[in-house]
């Protein structure tokens, strides 16, 4: 519990300061305020399409059995077992594992060193960044509000407004064929993967079924 409770502290706290930085490097953003909305979106659209690879990796390619990453599908692998047990998850359990992973990377990232005043491309990038970063700590905590049927008001108004995971969006993973709606942030990137199939495309390249 303690290495959880440190990752989300860490994680949040860099993104804070990560946030801090940007905004007085950027205010007041002027006429770049759309392009800096664009890094925003583009950043949690990033995020929504690298949860859905993670997820299909550790759903689809990587076993239990599968040597050191075993332990890290095992929750996937249980999760699709008994979808609501997630919900009885702590907001640590939920949410350490993820942020413990990108501490040491938002880490290495602050240390580099903030955008510079009116430098417009450095800042759009930390704004990318750092929306992207934002959208993979919290994939987890909106993936478990799409499994309960009364999250708190403001998250069920997100949820209807699509910026984050719906339950009746993430219900779809979880219906037969159970190889859809992948990604876990908003959902944002799933129409498009399904549509053409992408990630079962990727599957047939690596494993040949
Ligand atoms: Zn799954
Ligand atoms: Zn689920």
């Amino acid at each position: 519990m303690i290495p959880r409770l440190m990752g989300v502290a860490l994680c949040h706290s860099l993104l804070f300061l990560m946030a801090v930085r940007i905004i007085q490097s950027a205010w007041p953003p002027g006429i770049f305020w759309p392009l800096l909305s664009l890094a925003v979106v583009l950043g949690y659209m990033s995020a929504d399409f690298a949860s859905g690879l993670v997820h299909w990796f550790f759903d689809e390619i990587c076993g239990e059995a599968t040597p050191l990453l075993g332990g890290v599908a095992r929750p996937f692998r249980e999760h699709h077992k008994d979808p609501e047990d997630i919900l009885k998850h702590d907001f640590l359990y939920t949410n350490g594992g993820a942020c413990l992973a990108l501490a040491p990377i938002l880490l290495v990232v602050y240390l580099l060193g903030g955008p510079a005043k009116e430098d417009l491309l450095s800042i759009w990038c930390h704004t990318l960044f750092f929306s992207f970063a934002l959208g993979l700590a919290w994939t987890n905590q909106f993936h478990k509000w799409a499994h309960c049927s009364c999250p708190p008001r403001i998250v069920g108004f997100l949820q209807a407004l699509g910026v984050i995971l719906s339950k009746s969006h993430h219900d779809h993973h979880h219906q037969a064929p159970f190889s859809r709606a992948y990604c876990i942030t908003a959902g944002w990137c799933n129409p498009v993967l399904d549509k053409f199939q992408l990630l079962a495309r990727l599957r047939c390249a690596i494993k040949g079924d």
